[in-house]
């Protein structure tokens, strides 16, 4: 059986080592800060905001929550993002996507000052992750690599297949597995032979939000298969796009859904709010 990558365990390390930086920040007298923004009522995106809050009080930073009613204009919501723009007790600044369909992503985003952009979503940000120099990582695909890195493998000349060119994960996945000089494929709905790209994957990462869509017969034996979907099963219960139990003997390494990649996300998540505080206050 291939080996299980237990990304709590690794979000744990991530976030231990940023609590003690925290603590040392705050004994020079500078407390960080995230300002979460929901907008409306979508219960899974209240689920990430509550679970946002809780790893900032775990790791020792300032949390600001922001709930708007649902009907909130875009000059409302526009003049809050200012405010925390400006706010020097705002370290990181995360706007909870989806947004209400009357609301345009681009446009808030766009707004947030590039320095408080914790999520990376920025334009600035993003053009800085395509050219390597970048200090706010796009957070799921760095979450990927900090599990990658945790089990030893050296992404260097390995053939590396990721499915899906989202702006949020598979294009800067891609990007994170070519700055570490893998051979990188990128797949979509439109690839013609999906089964016959990912079987040559030495590292597979799956990002397309089909449940278990990927089966053994997707993966090369003793692959490193990183599982980014996070879907709901014919049982409602939470899933990948892997099929776990049908992959975990013929993967060499596997994440588990959940307790994989997402537990990942908001620790590094973490790690750019606390670049950003360590940024504004002249500490890099
Ligand atoms: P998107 O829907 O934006 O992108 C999905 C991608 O998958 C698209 O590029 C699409 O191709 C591709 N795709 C769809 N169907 C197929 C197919 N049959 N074969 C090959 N490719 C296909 O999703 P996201 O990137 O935002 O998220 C992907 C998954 O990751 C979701 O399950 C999401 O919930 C999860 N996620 C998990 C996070 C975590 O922290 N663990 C964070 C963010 C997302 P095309 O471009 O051609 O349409």
């Amino acid at each position: 059986m291939g080996k299980i990558i237990d990304g709590k365990q690794v979000s744990a390390d991530v976030k231990a080592r940023i609590a003690t930086e925290a603590a040392q920040l705050k004994e020079k007298g500078i407390e960080v800060g995230l300002a979460v923004v929901i907008v409306g009522e979508d219960p899974a995106s209240k689920v990430y905001v509550r679970n946002k809050k809780l790893a900032c009080e775990a790791v020792g930073f300032n949390s600001y929550e922001y709930a708007l009613p649902e009907q909130t204009t875009e000059a409302q919501l526009l003049e809050l993002v200012d405010n925390l723009n400006n706010d020097p007790k705002v370290n990181g600044i995360l706007v909870q996507l989806p947004l209400p369909k009357h609301l345009n992503d681009k446009v808030i985003i766009d707004n947030i000052s590039a320095d408080k952009d914790v999520d990376a979503f920025h334009p600035v940000n993003v053009g800085k992750i395509m050219i390597g120099s970048y200090s706010f990582l796009p957070c799921t695909p760095a979450g990927v690599m900090e599990l990658i890195h945790s089990i030893g493998v050296d992404v260097k000349g390995k053939e590396c297949v990721v499915i899906g060119r989202s702006n949020i994960v598979g294009k800067p996945m891609a990007m994170l597995l070519l700055h570490e000089s893998g051979t990188v494929t990128i797949c979509h709905s439109k690839t013609e032979d999906l089964k016959a790209a990912c079987k040559r994957a030495d590292i597979l990462v799956a990002a397309v939000g089909k449940a278990k869509m990927i089966t053994s017969d997707y993966i090369k034996e003793g692959a490193v298969v990183i599982d980014v979907g996070m879907n709901r099963d014919e049982n409602n219960k939470l899933c990948g796009d892997v099929d776990f139990e049908d992959c975990k003997d013929k993967a060499g390494y596997i994440t588990p859904v959940p307790g994989g990649v997402g537990p990942m996300t908001i620790a590094m998540l973490m790690q750019n709010t606390l670049t950003a505080a360590k940024q504004q206050n002249g500490l890099l």
